[in-house]
């Protein structure tokens, strides 16, 4: 029998398999698609994701995949550059930075796999649980094959089946916007330096910065009132881009009209799960607190929940099997304050958009006056870069022990 059954080879997923299958845990990890090349995977990793990282020893693999730090940060509103901000944003600390989610999923794939007590079941959905005494003991395939568990760990992101299949409710944040995601040919004046631009004009709003292969990647907001008309599918998105832009950024839109494809919707869910387990059964990353895409979160929080993790699975596999149903609480306990602490600050950030979209005049100070009062600029700078540095640093320690 496999000790621990994985569902989920995301980031949180494969990490804790790989953390597990090193420490000689039995560990089969079973992932729905065949390869890690969809349409959209989010890239931004933020100074407390790279830390995990980095204690997982995957710095070097994260080397030799396509990556490359931020340099700057920039608004604008109403075609007006507001403030920018350099990275890295703290004196010695590490810049944001991109990486290619395929290749990094890829990798940490191949070192899980150098451990005889790992297996990689892909192209298999899991579609139930299997219950023994009011016990989750395994899972069953799509194909009806049934594997079983002495714990079974549902990462299966934001849709997670285990958790519904666990009984285990998601109490939603309500979210006023999903992501339109286009992807666009680079153009020389992004290549110098790789900004992320945060872009406002009237209740349009949209990021654009250089993915880590090369692409221009824009995430355009989509409010509920476009997302429910579903007009967003007739847009001439050249032309939408264009006019929220400054003219040098508008003359990129302009002269790649033709290529702009239909934008992917992507979906955001957002919320947490008021308990991650039940017996037999831990939910961790976006299975357990959905995350929000805003200032690249996500990917962060799921590798720190695998190395916390590890550190309480560990040593209770390693020994003997009693008590695995007792300290999963006490993962639950250990992550949730800082997941509670970064929902709040995304959820600030959000709030800060809407504000600028539902109030004209403020969009007006900020794009007309603003620039003109160095002062007041610094102080609205300021201000966003205080808010950041939880962000990035995540609040509390994760350490790998194990
Ligand atoms: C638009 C958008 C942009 C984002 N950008 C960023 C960013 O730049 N940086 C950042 O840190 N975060 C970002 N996020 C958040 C981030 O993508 C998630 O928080 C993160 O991927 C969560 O990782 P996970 O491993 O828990 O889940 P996922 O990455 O969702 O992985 C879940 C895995 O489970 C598999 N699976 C699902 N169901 C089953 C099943 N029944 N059986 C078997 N396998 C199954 C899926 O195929 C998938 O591989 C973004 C989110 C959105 C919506």
């Amino acid at each position: 029998m496999n000790q621990v059954v994985i569902i989920g080879a995301g980031p949180t997923g494969l990490t804790l398999a790989m953390l597990l299958a090193q420490r000689g845990i039995p560990v089969a990890l079973v992932e729905a698609s065949r390869n890690f090349r969809r349409t959209f995977r989010g890239e931004a990793l933020m100074p407390s994701g790279l830390e995990a990282i980095e204690q997982m020893g995957l710095t070097d693999l994260v080397a030799q995949i396509p990556h490359c730090p931020l340099d700057a940060w920039e608004f604008i509103v109403e075609q007006r550059a507001i403030f920018r901000v350099d990275e890295p944003m703290e004196p010695g600390g590490q810049p944001c930075t991109l990486i290619s989610q395929s290749p990094f999923l890829e990798g940490v794939l191949a070192e899980a796999s150098k451990y005889p007590n790992f297996e990689f079941v892909a192209g298999t959905a899991v579609r139930d649980l299997v219950w023994q005494d009011d016990r989750v003991v395994g899972v069953i395939l799509s194909d009806d094959r049934q594997i079983g568990a002495d714990l079974v760990i549902g990462t299966d992101g934001r849709n997670s089946i285990v958790r519904d299949k666990a009984n285990l409710t998601l109490a939603t944040a309500a979210q006023s916007y999903d992501i339109l995601w286009f992807k666009l040919a680079s153009s020389p004046q992004f290549e110098a330096e790789n900004i992320f631009y945060s872009v406002l004009a009237g209740d349009a709003g949209f990021g654009l910065f250089l993915g880590s292969e090369g692409q221009l990647q824009v995430g355009w907001t989509l409010h509920q009132e476009g997302r429910e008309s579903k007009q967003w599918q007739q847009e001439d998105w050249g032309a939408k881009l264009a006019a929220a832009s400054p003219e040098w950024l508008a003359a990129v839109f302009q002269q790649q009209a033709d290529a702009i494809d239909r934008p992917f919707l992507l979906s955001v869910t957002v919320g947490r799960c008021p308990s991650w387990h039940a017996p037999g059964v831990l939910l961790l990353g976006d299975a357990a607190h959905p995350m929000s895409p805003i200032r690249a979160q996500g990917i962060n929080m799921a590798l720190r929940d695998a190395i916390v993790a590890a550190n309480y699975l560990v040593p209770v596999l390693q020994q003997s099997l009693t008590g695995i149903d007792a300290i999963l609480p006490q993962i639950q306990a250990e992550r949730e304050p800082e997941i509670i602490e970064i929902q709040r600050l995304q959820r600030a950030e959000i709030a800060q958009g809407e504000l600028l979209r539902n109030y004209p005049p403020l969009r007006y100070l900020l794009s007309r006056v603003v620039p003109h009062i160095p002062l007041l600029q610094q102080r609205i700078r300021q201000s966003w870069i205080d808010r950041q540095l939880q962000l990035r640093r995540g609040f509390t320690q994760v350490t790998l022990k194990v």
